[in-house]
């Protein structure tokens, strides 16, 4: 099968805090979380770098859901390391450490690889090597989505802005959109990121879901209401992945499948918060898939009535 949706970002060892437990050196990554909740989606490929320390279970988890990995670079460098902490507000992930080591000599191979995506997602990383990349592709492909995050938006902000000119969809959290733009309000700040190029921002919100604006409306997916969270790492590169996935199958971007697509990414984003590092996405079922979207079906779906029928 052709690789259809392309994700070059961070593939990453993860130093994790949070108030129920911690991880050292998981697996991580924007383009690795990404990779593997779009492959239950689409056929995806990722492209990105990784060090000598980097173990091999980590290509053998991304092999295991057929994502071609064809554009995953070895470097003699060390791998790319995050070290994050959540206290009990886990909307916000706090950077203790970045360690970028072999992402600074990281030069992507997208268009070697993969002349013709049906979509690229940019996941986070370096705005330049974002850059960089569109500048190498010969065709423009159909859906370029995009993701970044504070510490982009504070040591290279001007990259960024050039960057986003480029791209159709942007995910970011709603701190980051805040910081952006310089606006405290969301509907404010996600008018004046579509100004900035993006025709669709997608605000992440932690656990209150996401805020979809696109042409014409605002959509809003819930995350779901769980009794177990134990790591929100990646759950923005699951929502997105999810998202993107869906999309990419459906080769459409109207509003009704950004609906059902930002649904699939609330989907995916609660498997991902629910375990350590990627122990929530690596091995789903399409049973478990089905049940969590009638789950979803059950907390969003309601029947839509008009003022005149209520009962006086
Ligand atoms: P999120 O989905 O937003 O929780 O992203 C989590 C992943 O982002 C972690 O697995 C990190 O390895 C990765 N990450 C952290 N900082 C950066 C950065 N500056 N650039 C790219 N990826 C990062």
């Amino acid at each position: 099968m052709s690789t259809k949706l392309v994700i070059v970002g961070t593939v990453a060892l993860d130093d994790v805090t949070t108030p129920f437990g911690s991880v050292l050196r998981a697996l991580g990554g924007s383009a690795f979380y990404g990779g593997l909740s779009a492959s239950y989606w689409t056929s995806v490929g990722v492209v990105g770098i990784i060090g000598n320390d980097y173990p091999e279970e980590g290509l053998n988890v991304l092999k295991g859901r057929s994502v071609d990995i064809r554009g995953i670079q070895r470097s003699e460098e060390k791998t790319f390391g995050w070290t994050g902490e959540y206290t009990y507000d886990m909307n916000t992930a706090i950077t203790r450490e970045t360690r970028l080591n072999c992402l600074l000599s990281f030069n992507p191979q997208v268009a070697e690889h993969y002349p013709r995506p049906e979509t690229l997602f940019l996941a986070n990383i370096d705005p330049d090597i974002q850059g960089r990349i569109l500048d190498a592709l010969p065709v423009k492909p159909p859906l370029i989505a995009l993701d970044t995050m504070n510490y982009w938006i504070e040591s290279k902000k001007d990259s960024l802005l050039r960057v986003l000119k480029r791209v159709d969809l942007l995910t970011i959290n709603e701190s980051e959109a805040r910081m952006l733009t310089g606006q405290f309000n969301l509907v404010l700040a996600a008018r004046t990121i579509r100004e900035m190029g993006p025709k669709v921002v997608v605000l992440k919100k932690g656990e209150h879901g996401a805020l979809v604006f696109y042409e014409g409306g605002i959509f809003a997916s819930p995350a779901l209401p769980l009794e177990v969270v134990k790591d929100p790492t990646g759950a923005g590169d699951s929502f997105a992945g999810g998202l993107l996935g869906y999309l990419t199958a459906h080769a459409h971007l109207d509003p009704e499948f950004l609906k059902q697509a930002s649904i699939i990414g609330s989907v995916m984003a609660s498997f991902c918060v629910s375990e350590f590092g990627v122990e929530g996405t690596r091995n789903l079922s399409s049973e478990l898939i089905s049940s969590r979207l009638r789950e979803f079906g059950d907390l969003t779906g309601f029947r839509k009535i008009s003022y005149e029928e209520r009962r006086l």
